[in-house]
């Protein structure tokens, strides 16, 4: 019988199985192309957590924003976006480890 290797959610620290382990990408690549950023940070993730920090993105990341300067409301440039997706990520990983404890 094969050995089933098992790794650890990033997130909530729950064991799955290698096979089933999902690599998400905070910055998501086409975001990456269009700022030229070179490293990518991805992280593993359980099928659940992944699933939920997608909706957490849906729901949180602003693709606009407000410039004082032009009184307008703009799109975001590329490096805007890239600090969008961090934070939106570094906010989901407080929430879930609030959700922990
Ligand atoms: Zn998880």
């Amino acid at each position: 019988m094969a050995r089933i290797q098992s790794l650890a959610c990033q997130l909530c620290g729950s064991e799955v199985d290698s096979r089933s382990i999902e690599k998400h990408y905070v910055v998501p690549k086409e975001v990456m192309e269009q700022a030229r950023m070179r490293r990518a940070k991805i992280v593993r993730l359980c099928p659940k957590c992944n699933a939920e920090l997608r909706n957490w993105y849906n729901a949180k990341v602003a693709t606009t924003t407000y410039d004082t300067q032009i009184k307008q409301f703009r799109q975001k440039l590329p490096a805007e976006m890239v600090k969008e997706y961090e934070g939106a990520y570094s906010r989901f990983a407080r929430y879930k480890k609030s959700q922990l404890i």
